[in-house]
C-alpha cells in the first residue's frame, strides 16, 4: 500500500477529519475476521460496530438496509453504534493520532492530506464497505450479543435517539460538516421510521413535562 502520510500538513491542519469521525477499519486490516476477531476490536474500547445505510425505493416504498462494519470509535459512542451524530474520534490526543501509520486504520491510511484542505482518498468506499457483506452475519450475532437486540432493533432505536437529538438540539462535538450530512437524510429517515419520530416526540414531551414539574 501507497505510503500518503504528512505530518506537516496534518499538524498545521489541526485534525479536522478526526475532528469529524473516527476512520474506517477495511476488511484488510485483519489477518481473519470471525466472532473473536470483532469481540476481541470491541474490547479495546476504540472500535464500534458502525452501519451504512442503504436506502431503496421498492415499488414506491422505500427501506433501508444497514452494511455493518467496523469503525474507531467516537467520543461519547458506544461499542455498537449503529446510527448517531459523529463526534470527534477518540483515539485522537493532543498529540495527535495514539496510532503509529501500521496500525491506524486504513480508512485514514488512504486518505491523502492537501494543503487546500481538500483531503481525498482514491480507494472506493462502496467497494470497501462491500467487503464487509461476507462478514454481516458474524457482526450481527455480536450486535445481539451485546444489545440484546436484533440489528433492525437496534437501528430503530439509534434512530429514535437520533430525532430526539435533533428535536432538543443536542448537539455537542458535532461538527457543521456533520450536521449537515445527517440533516440531509432525514427525510429519508422520517419516511421509513415515522414511528421512530412519532416515539422521540413523545419522549420529549414526557421530558418537558417532567421539567415543569420539577
Ligand atoms: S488528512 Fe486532511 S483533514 Fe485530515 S488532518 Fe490531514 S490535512 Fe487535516
Ligand atoms: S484513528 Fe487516528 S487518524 Fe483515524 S480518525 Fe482517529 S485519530 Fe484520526
Amino acid at each position: 500500500m501507497d505510503i500518503y502520510e504528512n505530518k506537516e500538513i496534518c499538524q498545521k491542519c489541526g485534525g479536522y477529519c478526526c475532528k469529524k469521525c473516527g476512520c474506517d477499519y477495511f476488511v484488510s486490516d485483519f489477518t481473519s475476521i470471525k466472532l473473536a476477531t470483532i469481540e476481541d476490536a470491541l474490547n479495546t474500547g476504540r472500535i464500534s460496530i458502525v452501519s451504512a445505510l442503504d436506502f431503496k425505493r421498492i415499488n414506491k416504498k422505500l427501506t433501508v438496509s444497514p452494511i455493518l462494519y467496523l469503525r474507531e470509535r467516537n467520543v461519547g459512542r458506544e461499542d455498537i453504534d449503529l446510527l448517531s451524530f459523529k463526534t470527534k474520534c477518540a483515539s485522537l490526543t493532543y498529540n495527535g493520532c495514539i496510532h503509529d501509520y501500521e496500525t491506524r486504520p486504513s480508512g485514514g491510511k488512504t486518505l491523502i492530506p492537501k494543503e487546500d484542505g481538500n483531503c481525498y482518498s482514491e480507494v472506493s468506499r462502496i467497494e470497501e464497505l462491500n467487503k464487509w457483506l461476507p462478514y454481516q452475519n458474524i457482526l450481527s450475532r455480536v450486535v445481539k450479543r451485546r444489545t440484546g437486540k436484533t440489528v433492525l432493533e437496534k437501528l430503530k432505536e439509534d434512530v429514535t435517539n437520533l430525532f430526539y437529538d435533533i428535536l432538543t438540539r443536542n448537539f455537542d462535538g458535532v461538527m457543521d460538516a456533520e450536521l449537515i450530512d445527517v440533516l440531509g437524510m432525514v427525510p429519508l429517515l422520517e419516511e421509513v421510521y415515522e414511528d421512530a419520530l412519532f416515539e422521540a416526540r413523545k419522549l420529549k414531551k414526557e421530558q418537558n413535562i417532567l421539567k415543569r414539574t420539577k
